[in-house]
């Protein structure tokens, strides 16, 4: 018996424009942040309907530079979720802040009572994650943040073509900075980057400065017609800023993002068709939603039903030639939390889907052919799993 065709988790989406323009910014002498970053910043702006786009390296490198240009530092509370990527969790760290954790609800994205339970009067801002793409009732999110004078900041990493319950692209809401990532398995990709949104021209202003070192525009404005070479450092910055070799990718991404994120609607609503029936599984949550990028299908396990856990699942998909994974292991269970973190919320909604969740191969170059693979897969571990199987 030979091996089936394995069949990864994720694969990125590149066209033949990508790959020539690629080259031409390379033939072009120009390769830092340049024409082509500018040009990606304009195309995103227009995309989402955000005042400013602001091209950084990756979502992580947004969400630092925005919850710094708020002003946010030592004796801040920032209220995020446990659901999430570590990053959401360590640029909160790095300005200085606190992260006070508020648990999910059972769209597994942050649950807005849970972030009123936790708002205390340190609290200066709330991070809300977009988990698998789904939008966060973002709503109730807005009027604690108004009642409070809270900053919102929105980790998008996995919500770029998502959008709000009330139509407006993810990237143009009330929030004062919303970051998205265009990491190698993201929806849109340039193998690692970023992009930025904020309504505030403040924001914006604040951000561009720290992006790049702390090197101020208008000194560099006013002083280049006089010599070329001045500038000056008015803060102390990072250095975030996108190359045009990435922009060249991501102008062409965006331009293919609704067509890619269409592909992967219409394979998680066969997953969720094909798995609906299952007693022994859950369909991923919000299938009908419009405004979902299906960044992920986070499938869960009704363990009481399967006579196997989680791991074995995965093993058996693995077994099957099929690429899965989990989204994601909370922050609470990592080493580094639990050394130094004070949990004042036990997340027991997160810690207990996590012994659930499954992440099944999502991405627009899928076949029809891998996803009825995967779609069987699932259909034959359960079969033989269930708890009456014999
Ligand atoms: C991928 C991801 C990030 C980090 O994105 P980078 O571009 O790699 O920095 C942050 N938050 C979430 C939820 C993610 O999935």
């Amino acid at each position: 018996m030979t091996d089936p065709v394995w069949l990864p988790f994720a694969v990125p989406d590149h066209s033949e424009d990508e790959v020539d323009e690629l080259v031409a910014t390379l033939r072009s002498g120009w390769t830092t942040t340049g024409p082509r970053a500018v040009q990606f910043e304009k195309d995103f702006s227009a995309y989402t309907g955000a005042n400013y786009s602001l091209a950084v390296n990756s979502c992580t490198a947004g969400l630092h530079v925005a919850l710094a240009a708020c002003g946010l530092g030592p004796g801040d509370e920032v209220i995020t979720t446990p659901m999430t990527f570590c990053s959401s969790v360590n640029v909160i760290i790095q300005t200085g802040a606190t992260p006070v954790l508020a648990d999910i609800g059972a769209d597994l994205n942050i649950d807005p009572k849970a972030i009123a339970r936790a708002i205390t009067p340190r609290t200066r801002a709330i991070l809300p994650v977009h988990v698998a793409g789904l939008p966060c009732d973002m709503e109730a999110i807005w009027l604690l943040a108004a009642n409070h004078n809270l900053k919102v900041i929105e980790d998008a990493a996995h919500a770029a073509g998502s959008y709000y319950a009330d139509g407006e692209a993810v990237g143009k809401g009330k929030s004062d900075a919303v970051a998205f990532s265009f990491y190698a398995t993201k929806n849109l990709s340039t193998g690692e980057g970023g992009m930025v949104t904020t309504g505030s021209a403040e924001l914006e202003d604040r951000m561009r400065i720290l992006l790049l070192h702390g090197i101020s525009r208008d000194a560099w404005k006013r002083y280049s017609e006089k010599a070329s070479w001045y500038y000056e450092v008015v803060e102390c910055g990072f250095k975030y800023n996108m190359s045009d070799l990435t922009a060249a990718i991501g102008i062409h991404q965006l331009r293919r993002l609704n067509g890619m994120n269409a592909r992967r609607a219409e394979i998680a609503t066969r997953y969720t068709a094909a798995f609906a029936s299952l007693d022994e599984v859950e369909v991923a949550p919000g299938y009908q939603h419009a405004g979902h990028s299906w960044h992920l299908y986070v499938l869960r396990l009704n363990l009481d039903r399967l006579t196997i856990d989680r791991a074995r699942f995965f093993e058996e998909m693995r077994d099957r030639g099929i690429g899965c994974s989990v989204h994601f292991i909370p922050i609470p269970l990592h080493p580094y939390y639990q050394r130094t973190l004070t949990m004042h919320d036990p997340c027991t909604r997160a810690l207990a889907e996590y012994p659930r969740l499954l992440s099944l191969p999502l991405y627009s170059k899928m076949s029809d052919e891998s996803v009825e693979r995967v779609i069987e897969a699932v259909q034959e571990i359960v079969a033989q799993y269930r708890c009456d199987a014999d």
